[in-house]
């Protein structure tokens, strides 16, 4: 089997919130037979960056073996220059790659991607309800509306519990009691005593309202610095929090350490560090006790599955970061099926809401707060005909 040709794809859903431009790659052989993956740039800024970047990768795999996945994988990694340490678009790309070739090595087996990886571990995933902050509404919601007052956020967390979700996510600081987004400069240093009150009332609420057995993850953003993320984290410890994500930058490890030490509070991270390199320095001080790699920035399929392993053996657990199309979501659900340190699976809202779901060929989505894992060939979802529709592509070949 040789790759004949790469199509790069820029989605556009109906609905663009949050800034959402998912980036998908189609890995196309010389038989029926071809592969999706994502890179992870449709937040935040360099979606069309990652685009660029992987048409710059694909000479390396074009006319090679797709089933040779580790050799490709070094071949980008080493023969790139900058996939030694690179970063989030280099790596996006990289991902996007990686997971295509691992959906065609599945389809090539006819097997899902979990059988690659050593078998299934689990049918299905416990999910949480993420970014609350942003609202939890409806499957048919146009779009999302920012949450301010403290029944606001209970009120969001019971829309979840009412769908069957025990644990949900929420970054109760980024928004000001005013509803308007907290400048990132006011949340780093030592921080006002009106913003920890303003997130304390809005958990004080939604715990109240969910009761003492719904799991509350408390997300940050990397908004929060060594010292607020501290400030904060000590005052929500009585709130029984399930773990605190991204208090501090997820850049050094020594940062994450102290905030490790100082907060009784299970600490993750991971979204934004790449590869188990990157990963090494925050196991090996116990900064991080829930990694989050990212699927689609991390390395993909491939590197995931070793950060996982790595993370074993420091007795961390997994929760992978999820936010994008409906593609990096089978992905992830591919290696949560496969590991035996998985923690939870992150149910977004963005991946939630119709406009995003029906740009996958497969409705892949939470039952009762629950994901079955699907057990297609490959990576088990594809692009459905309106996404292929409606994206912007180009092709390399
Ligand atoms: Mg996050």
């Amino acid at each position: 089997m040789k790759i004949t040709s790469i199509d790069v794809f820029q989605l556009k859903p109906r609905c663009v919130p949050h800034t959402m431009r998912g980036v998908v790659c189609r890995i196309n052989t010389d038989t029926e037979i071809y592969g999706y993956g994502e890179a992870a740039v449709s937040y935040g800024k360099g979606s069309m960056a990652g685009f660029h970047m992987i048409k710059e990768l694909a000479p390396i795999i074009l006319g090679k073996d797709p089933l040779r996945v580790e050799y490709l994988w070094e071949r980008m990694f080493k023969d790139s220059f900058w996939g030694q340490s690179g970063g989030p678009i280099f790596y996006s790309a990289m991902s996007a790659i990686d997971i295509a070739l691992m959906d065609i090595k599945g389809k090539a087996f006819g097997v899902p991607c979990y059988e690659l990886i050593g078998g299934k571990h689990r049918d299905k995933v416990r999910a949480y309800a993420s970014q609350l902050q942003l609202s939890w509404p409806g499957d048919d919601a146009e779009g999302f509306k920012i949450q301010v007052t403290p029944e606001q956020y209970a009120q969001q967390a019971l829309n979840a519990v009412n769908e069957g979700y025990t644990a949900i996510k929420t970054d109760f600081t980024c928004v000001g009691a005013d509803g308007k987004m907290r400048p990132t400069d006011s949340t780093c240093g030592i921080v006002s005593r009106e913003m920890i009150d303003t997130a304390c009332a809005r958990i004080e609420a939604t715990r109240n309202a969910v009761g003492p057995d719904v799991d509350i993850i408390v997300e940050c953003h990397s908004h929060t610095d060594a010292l607020s993320a501290v400030q904060y984290g000590q005052a929500i410890e009585k709130y029984g929090i399930y773990y605190f994500e991204e208090g501090t930058y997820p850049m050094v490890s020594q940062t994450a350490k102290n905030c490790a030490r100082k907060v009784n509070i299970p600490m993750a991270n991971g979204e934004r560090i790449y590869t188990r390199w990157r990963y090494l320095p925050f196991l090996l001080d116990d900064s991080i006790q829930v990694v989050q790699p990212e699927i689609a920035n991390c390395g993909g399929i491939t590197e995931c599955k070793k950060i996982c392993d790595l993370a074993h053996i420091f007795d961390a657990s997994v929760q992978i970061h999820v936010c994008g199309s409906p593609i990096s979501l089978a992905a992830a659900l591919q290696v949560e099926a496969a590991i035996p340190n998985f923690q939870i699976h992150e149910n977004h809202v963005i991946n939630k809401v119709s406009f995003i779901r029906e740009l996958g060929k497969y409705d892949i989505a939470a039952e009762k707060g629950d994901f079955v894992i699907p057990d297609r060939p490959g990576i088990g979802q594809e692009l459905s005909e309106y996404a292929l529709q409606t994206a912007y592509r180009e092709t390399v070949q």
